[in-house]
């Protein structure tokens, strides 16, 4: 009788828990803001090197403008067949100046930037498919890997590579931190950015009567639009303000940033459309108003391909001997765009940790070889399943 497949997987990484520490810790000693393009093209060549050891198509994608990338796949994949698309970001949100730079480790916990956010989850995906490979099981098996290095700054430039790589995949799996209760992501809210801009005349406040203040109008447009706060599920928040030259002048132009989240597309319109209807509606006589969008992410709602994937990684973690609970994230990843393609995508396969995008970030030791035989697993069975449908 074969060993079962948990059973094999284990029986792989049980010599060789010291590995996936030590490449954590290589991978957070180069630091890699999403700015320090020496930085990330290090990282481009660290993660080359590594996943090219596990997939013969690795190759490292270069860019003027922002760190390189890096694209790995099996011959299947390569071919052009439609299989499973694995994503990981390289950067972290440190600067390349921040004192925030040593990784170090005790009994239980990994620290240093970018142990949870995310460079925990790029060693997970890297050692699950080392236990596949080791298996026999990933040479015929369509994966693709793609580490990109401007996440943290909301994907300008990976986000149409990774839609391209991932538009038709069987399913995606993204790699950010896991849960608190080792949760995965079955859903995200998606997430708009909007700068109101009013414009108002010009004065000497000393004159008095009527005025055109910007200021005051943007003040009008801020409570109405916090009223929005409910919405269809949806949050807003009015985050940064500014405006005027100075006490004795009337402003003529005055700006706030807004962050809106919503858990669908309906809630997004229903949302924007108020925001807009609020932004052409005036209370102070000779002010106008532009809205203006600086960036998004389309909502990633838990849809029924997103439920069977995690039906999937579910037993398998019972397999494993652990209950594994789902999380709707309030917070974007990439898996946003990936789940607005209609693909099937689960999120935070990382280890479980907390405190990312803080100096306190950790991950638990032990989570990242559970997530390891996890992801491993999983892979197999989605590959074993979906290919069916
Ligand atoms: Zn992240």
């Amino acid at each position: 009788m074969t060993q079962p497949l948990h059973e094999r997987i284990e029986a792989f990484m049980a010599p060789r828990r010291a590995e996936p520490l030590e490449l954590l810790a290589r991978l957070v000693a180069i630091q890699s803001g999403s700015r320090n393009k020496a930085g990330l093209d290090r990282m481009a060549d660290e993660m080359a090197l590594v996943l090219g050891q596990i997939l013969p198509e690795t190759r490292i994608l270069p860019f003027e403008g922002c760190g390189n990338m890096v694209q790995a796949m099996t011959r299947p994949a390569a071919r052009g067949e439609k299989g499973i698309v694995l994503v990981g970001h390289m950067d972290t949100v440190f600067p390349a100046d921040t004192a925030f730079t040593d990784y170090r480790e005790d009994e239980t916990r990994c620290f240093g930037p970018g142990v949870y956010d995310m460079k925990g989850g790029l060693v997970v995906a890297v050692y699950a498919l080392k236990a596949l490979e080791h298996l026999g099981l990933l040479a015929d098996m369509p994966v693709t890997v793609l580490c990109n290095s401007d996440e943290e700054i909301g994907s300008p430039v990976s986000r149409p590579w990774i839609e391209e790589q991932a538009r038709g995949a069987l399913a995606a799996l993204v790699f950010e931190g896991g849960g608190t209760n080792r949760d995965v992501v079955t859903g995200r809210k998606g997430r708009l950015g909007l700068r109101l801009t009013v414009r108002g005349r010009a004065g000497h406040a000393a004159k008095g009567g009527p005025k055109a203040s910007a200021i005051l109008e943007l003040a009008h447009k801020i409570i109405a639009l916090e009223d929005l706060n409910g919405v269809a599920g949806a949050t807003l928040n009015v985050g940064q303000v500014s405006g005027g030259i100075g006490p004795n002048t009337v402003p003529d132009l005055a700006s706030a940033e807004l962050d809106i989240r919503f858990p669908d597309q309906r809630a997004q319109a229903l949302i924007e459309e108020a925001a807009a209807e609020l932004t052409a509606r005036m209370t102070i006589p000779g002010t106008t108003a532009e809205l203006s969008p600086t960036s998004g992410r389309p909502a990633m709602p838990q849809s029924d391909g997103n439920r069977r994937l995690y039906a999937i990684i579910r037993d398998q973690a019972r397999l494993f001997g652990y209950d594994l609970p789902e999380e709707l994230r309030s917070g974007v990843s990439d898996a946003n765009f990936i789940g607005a393609l209609g693909v099937p995508v689960l999120d935070g396969l990382g280890p479980v940790g907390d405190l990312d995008h803080s100096e306190l970030e950790f991950i638990l030791k032990n989570s990242i070889f559970e997530r390891i035989a996890l992801t491993a697993g999983t892979i197999a069975e989605i590959w074993n399943h979906e290919r069916r449908l």
